[in-house]
């Protein structure tokens, strides 16, 4: 018996009571691998000493000021640490409780900037299919996960969507990845003409698309592309870098190893890597001084906003990764992981894909790797391969919807940063038991 909504009334789950590294540890004594970060957040593993030593640090000087009368100094320093390590043009941080908040902030400086530069008329965002931005109802209606906004639809404001850039489902067979490139980022020149050019506020897109197709980077110079046509019609380019970002790709923004600064980046998850809950917008310079030398304010704001506790989890956390040059370890398991997934998978007839950057990595499950043709979704085969792993003591994080927000499956990996070479084998050896499983179920067995 609950009293707590959970995320489905259906079945119970188990109580977890403690972590150490990459594992959690549940009430009835067992102990899974961390192999998801959950969704991507715990980028330092559980219960990391420093972190907690800041916390408490933290919680004996303030808890909480309002930011309507103070500044606190957790604040500050995290907003100096970010522009301090973000890409040149990226010059303030407005400090949030999560990822969708995050993106609801953006969107809405993206307006605002607009109506301070005197172009009240720019009111169009344009984001992409298969695609999450938050669950918020402005970042909900960014999102093209078909799946999370039918029933809210009449609810949400009027956005556009262009195809993603998705190699695996759209590059054409005889394309070459810059030939592909071009053809995805012409989408968005395309939309911007058609809805007309002085009209767009913005393009939102993933750097790397995270749940809800998994793992997708994009091609060649795509995001080069998106830039030269954002910049050519004057539409700001939003990132969303809630999930792949703060290191997570191997260097600590993805778009860095795509050469491309946006107008404005959301971050969230591995920035307090789950110790407490906090995002941030990063805004450059441009978007600051149309604010100063205009309303002087952003209308906007929360009760918990630049929360000092929040703040000194992601400054605490951001030490650690730097002072331990965990990027590095990024770089160097997720090479690891992408080899040893090749290893186990290469040769499976339904893992159709084996796609990511750094530690933050998917597997695509086909019935049939030639026509790249998904199991049928009744079989619901990311539920059982979920289910398989939790079994195993294994948290993955698997989703169906992958190709269209109905049909396909894939189970994305996000492991900690301090995962070491034998965490990474372990993970695998204990996902390739659980997709197996999950293929060997007899009603499984033939259908696609
Ligand atoms: N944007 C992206 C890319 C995400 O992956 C998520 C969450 O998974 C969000 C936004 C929303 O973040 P939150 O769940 O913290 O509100």
């Amino acid at each position: 018996m609950t009293h707590l909504l959970h995320r489905t009334t259906k079945g119970s789950l188990p109580i977890a009571v403690g972590g150490k590294g990459i594992q959690i540890f549940d009430s009835d004594g067992r102990s899974y691998i961390d192999a998801s970060g959950g969704a991507a957040v715990s980028c330092l593993g559980h219960g990391h000493p420093d972190v907690i030593a800041a916390l408490h640090e933290q919680l004996d000087r303030i808890a909480y000021a309002h930011t309507g009368f103070f500044s606190t100094e957790a604040a500050e320093r995290l907003a100096d640490r970010l522009v301090e390590d973000a890409p040149a043009g990226i010059s303030h941080a407005y400090l949030l409780s999560g990822g969708s908040e995050a993106v609801e902030a953006a969107l809405k400086m993206a307006r605002q900037y607009f109506v301070e530069k005197g172009e009240p008329r720019r009111r169009h965002v344009i984001a992409r299919r298969q695609s999450y931005h938050g669950n918020t109802l402005g970042a909900l209606a960014t999102g093209g996960n078909e799946w999370r906004r039918r029933q809210f639809q009449p609810l949400l404001i009027e956005t556009h969507h262009i195809d993603p850039c998705f190699a695996y489902r759209h590059q054409l067979p005889d394309e070459s990845d810059a030939d592909y490139a071009a053809r995805a980022a012409q989408a968005l020149e395309d939309k911007i003409l058609e809805l007309g050019s002085g009209e767009v506020i913005a393009f939102v897109a993933e750097t790397v698309v995270g749940a809800t197709a998994g793992a997708v980077p994009p091609v060649a110079d795509y995001l080069k592309r998106v830039r030269a046509i954002c910049d050519r019609y004057g539409v700001l380019l939003i990132l969303d870098e809630v999930m792949c970002g703060m290191g997570r790709t191997g260097t600590l923004h993805a778009c860095e190893q795509d050469g491309v600064v946006p107008d404005l980046m959301t971050i969230a998850k591995a920035l307090g890597g789950g110790y407490q809950p906090v995002g941030a917008v990063l805004l450059g310079q441009h978007i600051f001084d149309a604010f100063a030398n205009g309303s002087g304010f952003f209308q906007h704001g929360h009760t918990y906003m630049g929360h000092p506790m929040a703040a000194a989890a992601g400054l605490a956390v951001q030490e650690v990764i730097r002072r331990d040059h965990l990027l590095d370890n990024v770089k160097a398991m997720g090479m690891h992981l992408q080899r040893r997934l090749g290893e186990r998978f290469g040769n499976n007839h339904h893992v159709g894909d084996i796609r990511g950057r750094g530690l933050f990595q998917a597997i695509e499950l086909v019935a049939d790797r030639g026509s790249k043709e998904p199991f049928d979704p009744a079989l619901k085969l990311n539920v059982r391969i979920k289910r398989e792993a939790m079994n195993n003591g294994l948290m993955v994080y698997p989703m169906g919807g992958t190709i269209d927000g109905v049909r396909g499956d894939h189970v994305l990996l996000a492991p900690p940063f301090i995962s070491t070479s034998q965490d990474i084998d372990a993970i695998v050896e204990r996902l390739g038991d659980a997709v197996d499983a999950a293929l060997r179920a007899p009603d499984l067995a033939g259908r696609a």
